[in-house]
């Protein structure tokens, strides 16, 4: 069956509003963003030609806190995959119980295509377009995909300027150097892992020496497999676009990592077998944890994975025919908006110690990413076993009863 992003989502929000008997108004209203701000990005190439690129920025609801999502650059963007994204984010932040609402935004560029100071133009001039929509209690953005802390540090200084004085706070995932938070790279993978860690006890499963195999080996991936490995579990096998690797007796991410950044690949990494992404998904172990990108685990795959536990570190990488045949096998599957959003949650602590000029060290930051995380991963836990769910359905019924009970205390204006 053929599936949209948005197809999906709206899915989640029908089971979800099922369940909690959610009145049908309310309902209507989450299915809708607030507000989506459709942009043309003129920008002048290094070549003195001028190209426009499509640019959009979408606020799904605030009712919480200010709008919170980031901004992916991507050739084949569309307007309802990014309604979709800043539906889930909506969810998230309100799963992880910090104070914002869900927003994403997207300009459809092939990045790999321009220059950084073409990029740097195009980032400017977007913000410079939805300008009048974004600020730190309005709507803070963050990296996504193709755009990193760089971009950030744009975003930050267009809006600086635009204001007259610097609101570090107008935007997370910043460097260090200009009000960035410690910890925030590798709070997606660590957040992961402390998902994993409490899922374990749940069907108890011993974590020292528990096989995981890791696809994706990018920010989120490679800092779930460094966690993962800290905690005593092996890491038999990882991915990225190019293939994978196993190696029986666990891989060190670390080294992996270095092999990457040297020959672009994690294949030929000493002592490993090579194998296919499809192999990846499939292999023998404990664990198995997506982490790059959506629809991996397929009804065609979905009856040949032998892990005991799937943790969704990536966006949607589960199909919903794929989530019900998991789910009838009895394998354990921690969903995207509980599992990776250690992220978000590490971007509030940044615009926490923007709002109040200060810079916590790093043991801070993990141990309250963590205290976060099991708290999230225990609301939902607790309430899927009221309601005799999955961790999907418990996390979307959490997430969405959440925002509803708001709309229902704030009322509607006018
Ligand atoms: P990234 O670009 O750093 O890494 C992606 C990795 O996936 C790369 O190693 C790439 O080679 C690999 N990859 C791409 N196509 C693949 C394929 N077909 N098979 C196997 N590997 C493939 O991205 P990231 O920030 O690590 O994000 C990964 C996922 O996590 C995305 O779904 C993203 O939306 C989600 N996510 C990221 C964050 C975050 O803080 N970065 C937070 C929440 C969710």
């Amino acid at each position: 069956m053929e599936h949209t992003a948005l197809s999906v989502a709206l899915a989640q929000l029908n089971l979800a509003a099922q369940k909690l008997e959610l009145n049908a108004g309310i309902h209507k209203m989450l299915s809708q963003p607030k507000r989506s701000i459709m942009v043309s990005i003129d920008i002048r190439l290094d070549n003195g030609d001028i190209d426009v690129f499509n640019g959009v920025r979408v606020q799904h609801w605030d009712v919480r806190g200010p709008f919170k999502g980031g901004i992916r650059y991507y050739p084949g963007i569309t307007i309802d995959e990014v309604k979709a994204l800043s539906m889930l984010m909506t969810w998230k932040c309100a799963i992880a119980d910090i104070p914002y609402g869900g927003a994403k935004g997207g300009v459809c560029i092939d990045s790999k295509k321009l220059t950084k100071q073409e990029l740097e133009r195009v980032t400017r001039r977007y913000v410079s377009l939805i300008v009048d929509y974004l600020g730190p209690h309005r709507d803070i953005p963050a990296p996504d995909m193709y755009t990193d802390a760089q971009t950030m540090a744009w975003v930050m200084d267009t809006y600086s300027q635009l204001k007259g004085y610097s609101v570090p706070e107008c935007v997370t995932g910043k460097p260090v150097e200009v009000g960035g938070s410690e910890g925030r790279t590798e709070a997606t993978g660590r957040g992961v892992i402390h998902c994993v860690k409490q899922a374990a006890q749940n069907i108890d499963l011993k974590l020292k020496g528990a096989s995981v195999a890791v696809q994706g080996f990018g920010n989120v991936g490679y800092h779930a497999a460094q966690a993962a490995a800290e905690i005593g579990c092996k890491v038999v096998a990882v991915s990225d676009s190019t293939g994978g690797i196993y190696r029986a007796d666990g891989l060190n991410p670390t080294q992996v990592l270095s092999h990457k950044e040297k020959t672009g690949s994690v294949q030929g990494f000493k002592d490993c077998r090579n194998i296919t992404n499809q192999e990846l998904i499939e292999t023998q172990c404990e664990v198995l944890i997506p982490a790059a990108m959506e629809n991996q685990i397929t009804c065609s795959n979905a009856d040949k994975i032998k892990a005991r536990m799937v943790a969704e570190a990536a966006n949607g990488p589960t199909t919903p025919e794929a989530d019900q045949a998991l789910h009838e096998r009895g394998i354990c599957l921690i969903p995207d908006i509980l599992a990776n959003c250690g992220g978000v949650t590490a971007s509030y602590f940044e615009w926490v110690q923007n709002l109040t000029r200060e810079h916590w060290p790093l043991q801070k930051v993990n141990r309250k990413l963590e205290e976060k995380m099991t708290k999230a991963f225990e609301d939902v836990h607790a309430l899927s076993q009221k309601e005799e769910s999955d961790l999907r359905t418990g996390a979307l019924m959490l997430g969405v009863g959440r925002v509803a009970n708001a709309i229902k205390v704030l009322g509607i204006w006018p």
